[in-house]
């Protein structure tokens, strides 16, 4: 069956996009969804590649549990719409986007107060600078930002040596993202001590099974997370989630709420927090213009040409 590709809407600009577009294929397990951001040249693409080939071909090991806690993602908006998205989702552990370039350091303390007072005492508050901090305004910030009591704090500096550093200056955990799968060797935050949390994610690592191995080989606590996938992808990240031995955090796989719209008829969208383990088809013609569609195609084929 011909690969199709989707172009979707962002209810809300997001890692510096406003459409999200990628091919869904189909194989004799089901559908699987190649999406990596524009900015990945071929080379970086081969895994995410590898993990739709997965789903497609494959499918998924076993699941050990039939739902999945999720937090709802706040991006770098004001403390008024961040307050609403964090009632709207429903979810009682939300991750807050912080370190946003051309942002003052008021409007991530703004946020982040407001999403405390919506989520109320019990929930769970976890933050994400995408690597934005340097050492010491990681250590700052997070000093300053204990009294809102942060579950986590993802990827606050850029580098694995920065990471380890901002551990032992404050007391904060420290969750892996970008120094996890965009590095060469993902074990390298375990053995420098740079992290409390690792977070996984399917598409950039490789696949389900690729995950699943580094959770082991790597020894700390597992987050999965999406990247930004359509309910295609998602349910990836949900096979991994459920086939994980432990889950002691809430996963970052309730995105599709992000988009405007979706390829299925019925979406992944959390009930009260949590996410079934299930896998819907697609059934939405996407919506791609010819151009689009014509660039996935080469773009695909490219990455094609360099997976062994
Ligand atoms: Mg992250």
């Amino acid at each position: 069956m011909t690969p199709t590709v989707y172009a979707i809407p962002l209810r809300t600009r997001f890692r510096g996009i406003t459409v999200r577009e990628g091919v869904l294929l189909r194989g004799e397990a089901g559908w699987g969804e190649f999406s990596p951001f524009w900015d990945y040249d071929a080379a970086t693409c081969v895994p995410w590649l590898r993990a739709a080939r997965e789903a497609a071909d494959e499918g998924w090991p076993a699941p050990v549990r039939t739902e999945i806690p999720v937090n709802v993602t706040v991006p770098a908006v004001g403390p008024d719409r961040a307050a609403e998205i964090v009632r709207a989702g429903g979810c009682g552990t939300a991750k807050v986007k912080v370190a946003e370039p051309g942002q003052a350091e008021a409007e991530d303390l703004a946020r982040i107060e407001a999403v405390r007072d919506a989520l109320g005492p019990g929930g769970r508050l976890r933050i994400d600078a995408n690597g934005g901090w340097d050492v010491d305004t990681a250590v700052r910030m997070l000093k300053l930002l204990d009294r809102y009591e942060l579950e986590y704090a993802e990827q606050p500096c850029r580098t694995v040596e920065e990471l380890a550093e901002v551990r032992r200056r404050q007391h904060v955990l420290v969750a892996a993202d970008e120094s996890i799968r965009r590095a060469e060797d993902p074990l390298r935050v375990a053995r420098l001590n740079a992290a409390d949390i690792a977070v996984l994610k399917v598409q950039p690592l490789g696949g389900v099974r690729a995950c699943l191995r580094i959770a082991e080989d790597i020894g700390l606590p597992i987050v999965v997370s999406s990247a930004l996938e359509t309910s295609v992808g998602i349910a990836a990240g949900l096979a991994l989630a459920a086939a994980l031995p432990e889950l002691p955090y809430a996963c970052g796989l309730a995105t599709v709420q992000l988009l405007q719209s979706d390829v299925v008829d019925e979406p992944l969208l959390p009930v009260n927090g949590m996410l079934p383990v299930r896998r819907p088809e697609p059934v939405t013609p996407p919506d791609a213009d010819p151009e689009t569609a014509a660039r996935w195609r080469v773009r695909m084929s490219t990455v094609e040409g360099l997976v062994t």
